[in-house]
């Protein structure tokens, strides 16, 4: 999914309150101490500064610009934002650079302090939270614009053709499970509650002993040859010639429009057995159509919980936290097959989670987001294309759904498989527009080429640095300002 579509998912640490402090300081403020720390780059150093400083047109705005920045500190410093006992402490000192500079690491410090206060805070509350059978937070989520539902028993059906089983009845048949849904009634009327995260899950990490590096260290891209000199991963993409990926041959005859999903054989792969049968399905395919659904509300890097895959005739969804440790092994080699084309919708975070999770890379990609982006369609989502040339209205409501929920529901399981379901269709309809508008340029082959640099992307962990505690507790600002006030300073 890519920006323009259906907005990204926020990240992990956007989904709390210190999100709205990140917010409030991610405006023009933060945005002008970013572009000032990258110019002051251009102030020259030490003896060529005194130099230019002889000259009026550069004395006087450096000069400017620097009690500025000492203005600015000095207001942060005594904000009310922070909290009293920093508010308490000496105003930055302008006078001695020595000072000014130990005022600045204190003031970090203090901060780091905080934080490691708060996250200890954290911690107590979600031990006692398990403790309690998962309360707490429970009911602190409730008053925070969450609400907590109780399994009921109402029956209502969803005008989504004969499938459509109520939404509560797939949630809450069961009449135990508790959920944590975001209240989006009182946004927009009385709509069905999909959860979001239901806390009663048991961590998949546990049940099926997924082992997750965490450490601050790069992502080891262990399945890729790397260059010559050691020094990068290569992706098995880079090696093969645009021809062997190229086809310009385009469907002879009108496409045929799959059937109902009803219609079509579905299969849900939660063994080793019924994954090799599978795979050797797609190892006679020519083409196939792929998806995956994430969760990454419990987890730090993220988890892939499911992978659509739709042949020409057939549907599977495969639980991919139960089958993790041998996706990979088994997936591996008919993704990355030259020769079989991969389907996907707005292809670039998927292929990163086929990266991290499985080692999966991926070649030969018709990335229909793309495709719907050189046809200038009015708007580029799945749930737009579906429409537009299926005629389906796919229920959006689920994409950030807790995809971690076993077994998936009816509902879940209808709105995975739509996102695959129609992509060849889809597909086989765009190719034929592609090149029946290409005049001169050659659309498909544009398409083509934008599928191959999303494939192209390596997964890169986030990395734990000193100042990442900063967009957490979204003090982000500070920190560029003292590295813009550090360069100014040093340099005057
Ligand atoms: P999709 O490509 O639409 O199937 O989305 C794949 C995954 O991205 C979902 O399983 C979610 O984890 C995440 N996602 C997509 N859209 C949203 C959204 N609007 N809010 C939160 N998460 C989303
Ligand atoms: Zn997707
Ligand atoms: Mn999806």
């Amino acid at each position: 999914m890519e920006a323009d579509e259906a907005p990204h998912p926020p990240p992990p640490w956007k989904q709390n309150k210190s999100a709205v402090a990140v917010e409030a300081s991610s405006g023009p403020l933060a945005s002008a101490a970013a572009r000032l720390s990258a110019r002051s780059r251009a102030i020259p150093p030490a003896r060529d500064f005194h130099f230019y400083n002889n000259f009026p047109s550069f004395k006087s705005p450096v000069a400017a610009a620097a009690a500025r920045a000492e203005s600015s500190l000095g207001g942060l410093g005594a904000s009310t934002l922070l909290p009293k006992q920093q508010q308490q402490q000496p105003p930055f000192p302008t006078e001695d650079l020595d000072d000014a500079y130990d005022w600045l690491v204190a003031r970090n410090d203090d901060l780091l302090e905080m934080f490691a206060a708060s996250a200890d805070e954290f911690k107590a509350l979600r031990e006692k939270e398990e403790a309690q059978g998962r309360k707490v937070a429970a009911e602190k989520m409730a008053g925070d614009g969450f609400q907590v539902v109780y399994g009921k028993k109402k029956k209502k059906k969803m005008g989504m053709g004969e499938e459509g089983v109520g939404r509560s009845e797939a949630f809450g048949s069961s009449g135990s499970v508790r959920m944590a849904t975001m209240d989006r009634a009182a946004a927009s009327g009385p709509k069905p509650k999909v959860p979001f995260h239901i806390p009663t899950i048991p961590r998949p990490q546990d049940v099926h002993r997924i082992v997750v590096d965490n450490t601050s260290k790069p992502f080891d891209h262990a399945f890729l040859e790397r260059s010559d000199d050691g020094a990068r991963a290569i992706h098995p993409l880079e090696k093969l010639p645009m021809e062997q990926l190229f086809d310009r041959r385009v469907p002879e005859s009108e496409p045929l429009k799959p059937p109902a999903l009803d219609d079509t054989p579905f299969t849900f792969v939660e063994d080793r057995k019924t994954l090799e049968v599978l795979v050797t399905k797609l190892k006679s395919a020519t083409e196939f159509a792929v998806d995956l659904e994430h969760n990454h509300y419990r987890s730090f890097q993220g988890l892939t919980c499911l992978m659509q895959i739709s042949t020409r005739t057939e549907d599977f969804i495969v639980d991919t936290l139960k089958l993790r440790n041998c996706l990979g092994e088994n997936l591996r080699e008919v993704f990355q097959d030259p020769t079989k084309k991969k389907v996907m919708h707005g292809a670039g975070r998927d292929i990163i989670w086929l990266q991290r999770d499985f080692g999966i890379y991926v070649c030969n990609l018709f990335d229909t987001g793309q495709a719907s982006r050189i046809l200038q369609m009015d708007r580029n989502s799945l749930e737009h294309l579906l429409q537009y040339f299926c005629g389906v209205t796919a229920n959006k409501e689920y994409q950030s759904a807790d995809w971690r929920l076993r077994p998936l529901p009816d509902e879940m399981t209808k709105y995975a498989r739509e996102d695959t379901h129609y992509l060849l269709y889809i597909y086989d309809l765009m190719r034929l527009r592609l090149v029946n508008e290409s005049s001169g340029d050659d659309l498909l082959l544009e398409v083509c080429k934008r599928s191959n640099e999303i494939c192209l992307q390596l997964y890169e962990k986030e990395l734990l640095t000193d100042s990442s505690y900063l967009y957490i507790h979204g003090f982000v600002f500070l920190l560029v300002y003292h590295v813009f006030v550090l360069e100014t300073i040093q340099a005057v």
